[in-house]
């Protein structure tokens, strides 16, 4: 690596080494889902959420069954996760913006009244799944940002705290040292080449959760929340919040939510397009990889995106339910999960994939 290559260029390159990629296929297994599992829960209710929503299927599901509602089923369940201070994606300890702050962003649409709330960029309030709601409930609106969204949630008596917890706080200030050598804040010196592994899991993947759930009488919902990208522009919204982007629901036909690179689903509308090809009778899964293909050809025209094999640098996942009770998901590259409560069973299930993943890592450009 010559002098002049900047600190930036080094996180680049070592995590782009190693990459060798094929690219690869689902595996398909018949009518079931990727996994090889049954793709329909056989009826409702039933909970699907992102690979780290485990806790979440299983209590909405519990809500569900004494009769909550869909959409307080699903945001009970995410608070459990935006409260977590080890789910650095998400609320509590998510990472913060490049000044350290942390910004969330959270959707919920609800699917018998086809209303929904959302706010960006919501700083010190912990449960912006909860401010969503009220968004919803309480205003003519559907997106508040920024100041504002804080003054609401203030209004509505939520308390002020600071979401940076000390591990958070260490990665940001990690990768602010190592970003560039051409400012003055410096690594200490034993520590000044090699990235910890908190920093290059906050550099390669994505977090968020996103939930969406089908009541006893078949009625739809769904939250996504998050504290979108490591280290953005201060200001920067992601999909979360974006109705049609990154949470879609319909209730005579079904519900979408997204996880993963935001702008790719800000210029595609992804979630509304899962539903829309749900409505034109495709099955969840093949719903979710028809988006990933959109996705992905809209992504090979611009080329700083893409890696030498011409793949995405990026992850992106859909998960999708249908008025059926039928769901699935689908991500970019192989080795994505979610999570799944059909009435019988809460478990961990195997997305289905657009691309093998061999090796690789991806990289946040
Ligand atoms: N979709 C989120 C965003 O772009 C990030 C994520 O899912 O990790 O803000």
């Amino acid at each position: 690596m010559g002098t002049t290559t900047t600190r930036r260029k080094f996180i680049k390159a070592g995590l782009a080494a190693g990459a060798a990629t094929m690219i690869g296929r689902r595996p398909t297994q018949g009518a079931g889902s990727a996994d090889g599992g049954p793709s329909d829960s056989g009826g409702a209710p039933c909970v699907i959420a992102s690979g780290n929503g485990l806790q979440s299927t299983a209590k909405a599901m519990r809500l569900l069954r004494q009769g909550a509602d869909p959409l307080e089923a699903v945001i009970a369940g995410v608070n459990l996760v935006e409260d977590d201070p080890d789910d650095t994606s998400v609320g509590y300890g998510g990472l913060p913006n490049e000044e350290g702050v942390v910004e969330l962003d959270a959707s919920v649409m609800h699917g018998p009244t086809h209303r929904a709330g959302a706010v960006a960029g919501l700083r010190d309030i912990k449960n912006p799944s909860r401010v969503a709601r009220l968004v919803m409930d309480r205003t003519d609106h559907v997106l508040l940002v920024g100041q504002g969204a804080l003054k609401f949630a203030l209004a509505h008596g939520f308390r002020r705290e600071s979401l940076l917890t000390e591990e958070s706080r260490r990665i940001w200030l990690e990768w602010k040292e190592k970003l560039s050598d051409r400012d003055k804040w410096l690594p200490p010196e034993e520590k000044k080449k090699e990235l910890s592994a908190a920093l290059l899991r906050a550099l390669e993947s994505y977090g968020t959760i996103n939930c969406l759930a089908l009541d006893a009488e078949r009625n739809l919902a769904g939250v996504t929340t998050t504290s979108g990208l490591a280290f953005k522009i201060p200001g920067r919204a992601g999909d979360s919040p974006i109705i049609g982007a990154g949470l879609y629901v319909d209730n005579e036909v079904g519900a979408a939510g997204s996880t993963g690179r935001g702008e790719a689903n800000l210029t595609t509308c992804a979630s509304f397009r899962v539903v829309n090809a749900m409505a034109g009778g495709d099955a969840p899964e093949e719903a979710c990889l028809k988006a990933l293909k959109f996705v992905f050809e809209k992504t090979r025209l611009t080329p700083r995106l893409l890696d030498d094999e011409g793949l995405p640098r990026f992850g992106l996942s859909f998960y999708a339910l249908n008025k059926k009770g039928q769901f699935g998901s689908a991500t970019m590259f192989s080795g994505g999960t979610y999570c799944l409560h059909d009435g019988r069973q809460n478990r961990q299930r195997e997305s289905a994939y657009l691309f093998e993943r061999r090796n690789r890592r991806l990289e946040t450009p």
